[in-house]
C-alpha cells in the first residue's frame, strides 16, 4: 500500500473520535436498535408526532435528524410511523451525500480507484451507505467533480 494514501487514511480515521465514529447507518441495523433503544430510555416513550402532531397513532418511533445517529437526544425526533416514512424519503437517502465534503468524495474515488479499500470499508471510514459509496465510485452522484 502507497505510504501516502495509508497517511492519509490514518488521518481520517483519526478525524472521527471513537464513539462517534460513524458506520453504515443503513446497513447497520442492530446499531440503529441499540441507539433507538438508548433514545427511548432517556426520552421515554413517544406519545405523539411531532411531524404531524397525532397523538392516536398506533406506533411512534425515533427518526434521526443529522443522519449520523449521534449519541445526542436533540439529534432525534419523535414521527409517527406514516412521518417517519417520509421524512427518511425526504433526508434519509440525501444526508449522507451532502454531509461529505469535496476532498472526501475525491479521497473515496481514489481509495476505491487504487483498491486500498473496498465500498464496505469506505462506508464505515466516511460515514455513509455502501450505495453512497458506490454512487460516487461509478459516478452517479457527485458528477459535478471530475
Ligand atoms: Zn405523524
Amino acid at each position: 500500500m502507497p505510504t501516502g494514501i495509508y497517511e492519509r487514511t490514518e488521518k481520517i480515521l483519526a478525524s472521527y473520535p471513537r464513539g462517534e465514529r460513524h458506520y453504515c447507518w443503513r446497513g447497520s441495523e442492530a446499531g440503529d436498535r441499540s441507539l433507538h433503544i438508548w433514545v427511548s430510555r432517556i426520552m421515554g416513550k413517544p406519545r405523539h408526532c411531532s411531524g404531524c402532531g397525532t397523538k392516536t397513532a398506533t406506533s411512534y418511533e425515533w427518526a434521526n435528524i443529522s443522519g449520523k445517529y449521534k449519541r445526542d437526544v436533540s439529534d432525534y425526533k419523535r414521527l409517527c410511523k406514516l412521518c417517519h416514512v417520509e421524512f427518511d424519503k425526504m433526508y434519509g437517502e440525501n444526508l449522507p451525500q451532502t454531509k461529505l465534503r469535496e476532498f472526501e468524495v475525491r479521497q473515496i474515488r481514489d481509495l476505491y480507484l487504487k483498491k486500498v479499500f473496498h465500498s464496505g470499508q469506505l462506508c464505515k471510514i466516511f460515514g455513509v451507505t455502501q450505495s453512497n459509496i458506490l454512487a460516487i465510485v461509478n459516478h452517479k452522484s457527485w458528477r459535478r467533480l471530475k
